[in-house]
């Protein structure tokens, strides 16, 4: 690249990997880039999941679906890149798989290089690659296969004709990863047999590899087209793997031997709050979907909590019950250019885990926490010696008064102030409520009441085409007020409580 063609503000373009759709398995330099992208161009084969880790101000383009979006050219694209990056913008590629494996890489390389846009290539995990490690199949292997010759597949009606050599191919001592290759299947797989390639090789179809929904299906070169090609029962995106190690693969593959896998979760938390529940149900295998039913935000009036942070030194008791009620008090110390020595000799106490967790990133130290992680736990563990202390409770605009009424009747003597507010979500998502409607979502989690409430009016009677999983027994008991008993209910009122009863099912 010529420095003369180069102005000192023109951007940088990534063609970045993305991987095959795990989206952990995308590269830690290829998630840097993406969080530092000032424009992020994607394309449809690549989990939007990724998309979390772009910044929120970033310019965010699909380039389009089969059947569900208009499909950007390859022109488009490359005229996007270069008119982007003269704007002296950071662009991101964001490309499925591996970049330059079948991903067009070297046409967006040339048409960069001729515009003098700078640009790197970040490789990614090729779907070929990831079927190995996904689904089993073990590509190379000591005594069957020391050659892979990964191949893309072509239709008829491809112009330039078909540029493979199946001669050669179906001699290959190796193993072949076809690329693209269900609706070209009624080309390829002829033409393999033809050039003398057995029909009863191992063949392994991978679709989806590495999403929640991955299916491998075990057959034979001959009897491909029948579960392929256009009318097929297999739709892209798929691999096919054929040779001996295709014949290889194990039912109890970890991937799908994984407690969660094949089953949907609906997660309905808070958006902050959705990604860590989803992860952990992720992690067990299910696929995630997420429908955030209420948000939390600061209150409106500060006044009631600031009169209290004022007055902190005369508590005896400051009790959190969420983290949420962690993260807002905390923030307002800050903004009141306050930090934890307000807090003085107070002590502290959190319903549970996740509370006391939040107040430890904060550098505060739980001084008591109850059995059971509930307000009326909380109250009995706070009441032997209530008489006569100060409590701070630390609320949401909607709570329970579970906790004020006991510790006032033990003698406490009790201020709530609200540190956020919360409010329902309007309507419901659109590809959610679909899914639910169409029986697609086996469980639903269900982690509070106001959540609950929130839920039944979004979705109504269609809630009972899933299993609700309650967090806890007041929780329980508003589903079943509400017409819509829990399946289950954790035994520990935790996020990583809740899984578990899912997962016990
Ligand atoms: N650059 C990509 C390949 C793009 S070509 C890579 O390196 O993986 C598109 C083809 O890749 C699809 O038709 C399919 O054959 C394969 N593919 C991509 N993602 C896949 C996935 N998650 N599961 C199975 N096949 C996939």
């Amino acid at each position: 690249m010529s420095d003369e063609k180069q102005s000192s503000d023109v951007g940088k373009v990534y063609l970045v990997g993305a991987g095959p759709g795990d989206p952990g398995l995308i590269t830690v330099r290829g998630m840097c880039l993406l969080g530092g992208a000032e424009v992020v161009l994607y394309d449809y084969l690549v989990n939007p999941q990724l998309l979390e880790y772009a910044s929120e101000s970033a310019e965010v383009f699909c380039l389009g679906q089969h059947g569900r979006t208009r499909i950007w050219t390859q022109d488009e694209i490359n005229r996007q890149m270069v008119e982007f990056a003269r704007q002296g913008k950071t662009v991101v590629r964001l490309k499925g798989g591996d970049p330059a494996v079948f991903g067009r890489a070297a046409e967006e390389v040339v048409c960069l290089e001729k515009a003098g846009i700078p640009f790197e290539i970040v490789p990614g995990v090729t779907a070929g690659l990831a079927a190995a490690s996904y689904a089993g199949i073990p590509l190379t292997h000591r005594d069957h296969a020391s050659a892979v010759a990964l191949v893309v597949g072509r239709e008829c009606r491809d112009k330039q004709g078909d540029p493979l050599d199946y001669a050669a191919l179906a001699t290959f001592p190796g193993t072949i990863v076809m690329y693209m290759g269900v609706t070209t299947a009624d080309t390829w797989v002829p033409a393999l047999l033809d050039a003398g390639k057995p029909g009863d090789t191992p063949a392994t179809i991978v679709r989806r590899c590495s999403f929640p929904d991955q299916t491998v299906t075990r057959s034979t070169l001959a009897e491909l087209p029948s579960l392929l090609s256009h009318d097929g029962k297999i739709r892209p995106p798929a691999i096919v793997v054929l040779g001996e190690v295709a014949g290889m693969t194990a039912d109890d593959w970890w991937f799908a031997s994984r407690p969660l896998f094949g089953t949907t979760v609906l997660v309905t938390r808070p958006i902050e709050q959705a990604v860590d529940l989803r992860n952990q149900l992720a992690e067990l295998g299910a696929g995630t979907l997420v429908q955030p039913t209420i948000r939390i935000t600061k209150p409106d009036d500060w006044s009631t909590v600031d009169d209290a942070i004022a007055r902190l030194a005369d508590f005896d008791w400051i009790v959190f019950s969420s983290s949420n009620g962690v993260s807002f008090f905390d923030d307002r110390l800050s903004d009141l250019e306050l930090d934890a020595r307000a807090l003085g000799g107070v002590k502290i106490a959190a319903i549970g885990p996740g509370t006391a967790m939040e107040l430890a990133r904060r550098g505060l130290r739980t001084d008591l926490m109850p059995q059971s992680y509930r307000a009326e736990a909380m109250a009995e563990s706070l009441s032997a010696d209530a008489d006569g202390r100060r409590f701070l409770l630390i609320r949401a605009s909607r709570g329970r008064e579970v906790l004020a009424e006991q510790l006032t009747a033990a003698g406490g003597l009790v201020e709530q102030v609200v540190c956020y507010e919360s409010t329902d979500i309007e309507s419901p998502d659109e590809e959610v409520a679909k899914r639910l409607a169409e029986g697609k979502i086996d469980w639903i989690t269900v982690t509070s009441s106001a959540i609950a409430r929130s839920l039944v009016r979004l979705f109504g009677d269609d809630l009972k085409k899933a299993r609700l999983a309650s967090i806890s027994p007041i929780t329980t008991a508003t589903l079943t007020e509400l017409g819509h008993p829990p399946a289950v209910e954790a035994s520990q009122y935790t996020m990583p409580g809740l899984v578990q009863a899912i997962v016990k099912g």
